[in-house]
């Protein structure tokens, strides 16, 4: 298996230890970094819908307030998407193997301080959009609002409340309020025909450049507009992000921080954070790995079987084996034992998150556990 690191050191001394380690291939988000002549390959890391500083092509959540959401506004903002190409042009100039994308999606429940960011995009334009592609953005918004509304009100919250406490209840709540699916059919759609569209521009502009992404992992996925089917054939490489334990809040797209947000929500509503953890694990087939958090405040960690389990998902879905490589929380105390299983699936590669997060966890054993 080849490993590869994300964000490398750039001294002369560290990045001969890493080729020394076995490590050839490298994803940046800080290609100004890299010299003219890399000695890896390298891949640049590009921020999809980064806002642009007006509030006019921020996200709109469902109540009509504009909320920023990791960094990024409305994917539809046609300032956002042309100063997305004019940055594709500037890196693909560079001594570059391919382009991974990220946040190349919607809002999660994690990826904003304003919990409503993940009720997006409800602006004028995405609502155009959701019309032209044939969606009802009046139904959509009427059946989100009620079923918040029966979620927050007294005389039905109970009930409401329970009927989360299964997958069942679940399927319950999208079958009466069938807005919510187009919801996130539109976001899936909105997404894919972005990549499609922009698969179809690199192959005019550069097309001996490889196009990847970073994706939320599978069980996440559609909850952000990531449909793992409909993008995988746009891309030469398809990378879920599986950190099993990552430390750092609010830490969107980690599912251990992403279902620890889930559960502060439901107990904001009314159920104990560690029922609507539990639960959430239920729902998500997810089992924890060490000590159970009882408030957002814990730690969690998901169990190593998860992330395989979760690999071959992505593989699955991605119609080929070659295709996919995850991207790994590399200060994982169990990062040696991880990258051991992930060998057993005969993964071809495995990209680290980050140099720096490695080397902290592991010190001086960080570039032997590369080159093993
Ligand atoms: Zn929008």
């Amino acid at each position: 298996m080849r490993i590869w690191v994300f964000n490398p050191p750039t001294d002369a001394l560290s990045l001969k230890a890493l080729q020394e380690a076995g490590v050839s291939t490298v994803v940046t988000s800080r290609i100004k970094d890299i010299p003219p002549k890399p000695p890896f390959t390298t891949y640049a890391m590009i921020h999809v819908f980064p806002t642009t500083g007006s509030p006019e092509d921020l996200a709109m959540d469902i109540h009509g307030q504009p909320v920023e959401w990791f960094s990024s506004g409305c994917p539809n903002s046609p300032a956002i998407r042309s100063a997305f190409y004019a940055e594709m042009e500037r890196l693909l100039a560079q001594p570059i193997r391919g382009i991974f994308l990220d946040g190349i999606r919607f809002s999660s429940p994690a990826s904003s301080t304003i919990k409503t960011s993940f009720l997006t995009c409800f602006c004028p334009r995405c609502q155009r959009d959701m019309a032209k592609h044939g969606y009802d953005a009046e139904k959509i918004r009427q059946d989100i609002n009620t079923a918040m509304e029966l979620l927050s009100s007294p005389g039905t919250k109970r009930s409401w409340l329970r009927a989360l406490y299964s997958p069942s209840g679940w399927f319950s709540l999208m079958a009466a309020y069938p807005g919510i699916l187009d919801w996130l059919q539109y976001r899936a759609e909105c997404v894919t025909v972005f990549v499609k569209e922009l698969r179809a521009w690199m192959k005019e502009h550069s097309p001996d450049k490889k196009l990847a992404a970073f994706l939320f992992q599978p069980c996440l996925s559609y909850l952000v507009g990531q449909n793992y089917l409909a993008l995988a054939p746009h891309l030469d490489i398809v990378s879920p992000m599986i950190y099993r334990n990552y430390p750092h809040q609010p830490g969107p797209a980690t599912i251990n921080q992403e279902m620890m947000t889930m559960a502060d929500f439901l107990e904001e509503a009314g159920i104990p954070f560690g029922q609507g953890f539990k639960d959430l694990l239920a729902i998500f087939g997810l089992e924890i790995d060490g000590s159970f958090p009882n408030s957002i405040e814990d730690s969690a960690g998901i169990s190593i079987p998860h992330v395989i389990g979760e690999v071959k998902a992505a593989r699955a879905m991605a119609g080929s084996q070659g295709k996919v490589a995850p991207i790994i929380w590399a200060g994982d105390p169990q990062l040696e034992e991880t990258l051991r299983q992930l060998k057993n699936i005969s993964l071809q590669s495995c990209i680290l998150f980050t140099y720096e997060a490695g080397f902290t966890a592991h010190k001086d054993q960080f570039l032997d556990i590369l080159g093993r």
